[in-house]
């Protein structure tokens, strides 16, 4: 019986565990347990990934690349295993033997390619020679080419952070201004002396806020508060609200306006988005527009040196180059489990800029404003065309101002914990919160993103609104009571601000007991009641006593 069942784990829960383990015999019985239960698709791929893993690894060790049979590997077998041999002598005689065996293309081109890596890094490679994509892939069609503004630029000049300060009801938006915030502090070390002392020729580099709307000049001189050196502002009645179309195009245009005296350059340097609903639509498009790349929801951004050994971007194969000035963009992958720092770095023959991401809400705090800040206003000059609004919008609604849990005496949180009975737990959460005078109801992400079936008015209360969290809300109550919560990082953002946790959960070891006040380790079907009794009662003393106090 393997140590873990993964029958009783949700899918999101395994991938750690089962990278844990290294006893194939183990993997195998999990596998067995799985085929049993749901046997779930991605639960097999994820075992079975891990098994041919460890199994090539003891394949690995085994085999000295010296006097290997060729004829027995696949060629990926010969990548994989090339790729770790550094003697170019060993790899000539794996050449050799594969010319005089089977012969094939593929496995040649990986000893090649690997043999010019070894040798570049000993000095002897040289650059990669260039080939335009259009004389190596004669057949290729071009769809991007009717792009606009796609120009397959190299070696242009590239400048400042611009920020997009998303505006709802005519106000810059919280996110807004928690971007310029941090784009000040990073344009600042940028241009300090511990950074790099501005541009290429030392000059500062700025923040430039844009800001697209009706009637959004006084949003501008705000944006200078927040931190901006200069706002590059676009009014238009039509442009009351996000549109795709024109907001699209007048960032794009605004980033390549050449006809302006106050920039020499051809592109931004960086560009940064809110990773809201719009936010996220404008920076895909807009990076695409401009030919470049966008790191989605990140939650950090920092400008650093980076060690590149990639050929396709040093264009020199075996050798790190550093890249400098490299805006580093962390962003959550795998459900969070992992985080990946993107970079968007040029090729040799090919810019990549602007740099681009978008960033989750609340990554950074919101700054002060400083009424006093200088700045400069930019009216950006555009005719705006008529088939950019095409879609006409002759009504609209606003909803109902969602369900905001901020500001309650004490929050009730739940989380996957519910899953044997979900329909049972939301409701034994409610009552719950029904006997405090001032309370809320909020969940996990893990509830909202599981597919639970809800019995009756239940499912009225399962919606991303009441999530908290890194993307959802952000709650400082005075008593958090967290059930069947395992205290994510996503989550814990959201809520450790308040003044006392209470935690509940049959795991001692939930991540969650480590920044919880009380810990009742239970199951939350039998304790959420006794505290609601106790609630009730006005008698917490017994609850408290069965709590540890953490
Ligand atoms: P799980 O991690 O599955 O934990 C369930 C817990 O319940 C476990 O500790 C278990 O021991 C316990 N339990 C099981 N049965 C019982 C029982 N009967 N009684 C008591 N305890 C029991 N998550 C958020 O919450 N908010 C966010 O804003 C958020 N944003 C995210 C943004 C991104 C970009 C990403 C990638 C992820 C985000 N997540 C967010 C998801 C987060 O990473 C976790 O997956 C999620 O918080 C897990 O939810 P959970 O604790 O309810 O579930």
């Amino acid at each position: 019986m393997p140590a873990i069942d993964p029958t009783d784990h949700e899918i999101a829960d395994l991938g750690p565990e089962v990278n844990g383990i290294d006893d194939v015999e183990e993997l195998e019985a999990m596998l067995a347990l799985e085929a049993d239960g749901e046997d779930r698709g991605p639960v097999r791929t994820l075992i079975e990934s891990r098994i041919e893993k460890l199994r090539a690894a003891d394949e690995k060790e085994d085999d000295d690349p010296g006097d290997v049979d060729l004829a027995e590997l696949t060629v990926a077998d010969v990548a994989n295993m090339v790729r770790g041999v550094d003697d170019a002598a060993v790899l000539r005689g794996l050449l050799e033997r594969e010319r005089e065996g089977k012969d094939r293309s593929g496995a040649i081109t990986q000893i090649e390619n690997r043999i010019e890596a070894v040798e570049g890094s000993e000095g002897g490679g040289g650059e990669v020679e260039y080939v335009p994509p259009e004389e190596k892939y004669p057949d290729l069609d071009h769809p991007t080419a009717d792009k606009q503004y796609v120009e397959g630029t190299s070696g242009e000049t590239y400048r400042d952070m611009w920020v997009y300060c998303e505006t709802q009801q005519g106000e810059l938006i919280d996110v807004s201004k928690e971007l310029l915030g941090k784009a000040r502090e990073l344009m600042d070390e940028y241009n300090g002396e511990e950074g790099y002392g501005g541009d290429e020729d030392g000059t500062p580099e700025e923040v430039i806020a844009v800001v697209i709307g009706d009637g959004v000049v006084d949003l501008a001189e705000e944006a200078i508060a927040y931190g901006a050196d200069r706002v590059v502002y676009h009014e238009d009645e039509r442009l009351e609200r996000f549109r795709h179309k024109p907001y699209t195009e007048l960032f794009a245009h605004m980033c390549r306006d050449f006809d302006v005296d106050w920039r020499d350059y051809h592109e931004p340097r960086y560009t940064v988005f809110p990773a809201t609903n719009n936010g996220r639509d404008l920076s895909a498009l807009v990076q695409g527009e401009l030919d470049s790349g966008l790191a989605s929801d990140c939650s950090d951004l920092y400008i650093d040196e980076a060690m590149i050994s990639n050929p396709a971007k040093t264009g020199i194969p075996g050798d790190s180059v550093a890249f400098d000035r490299v805006l580093h963009m962390p962003r959550p992958d795998f459900s969070g489990f992992e985080y990946s720092t993107i970079l968007c770095i040029d090729k040799p023959h090919r810019d990549f800029h602007p740099q681009g991401a978008s960033v989750i809400p609340g990554a950074f705090d919101l700054p002060e404003p400083d009424p006093d800040r200088e700045g400069e206003l930019v009216e950006h000059d555009l005719e705006l065309p008529d088939e950019w609004f095409q879609i006409e919008i002759v009504d609209h609604d606003r909803l109902e101002g969602g369900v905001d849990l901020t500001g309650h005496d004490v929050v009730v949180a739940l989380g996957r914990g519910i899953g044997t009975d979900p329909t049972k737990g939301i409701e034994l959460g409610l009552e719950l919160v029904d006997a405090f005078d001032d309370a809320a109801f909020g969940l996990s992400r893990g509830v909202i993103t599981a597919s639970y079936q809800f019995g009756g008015h239940v499912a009225d209360y399962v919606s991303e609104e009441r999530q908290i969290g890194e993307s959802g809300q952000v709650v400082e109550p005075a008593v958090y009571i967290a059930a069947g919560i395992s205290g994510a990082v996503q989550h814990k953002v959201g809520m450790d601000e308040s003044d006392t946790i209470i935690a509940i959960n049959d795991d001692p070891d939930a991540d969650i007991r480590g920044f919880s006040d009380y810990f009742i380790e239970g199951d939350l079907f039998e304790v959420l009641p006794r505290l609601t009794a106790a609630v009730e009662s006005g008698n917490l003393a017994a609850v408290a006593a069965e709590a540890s106090d953490d």
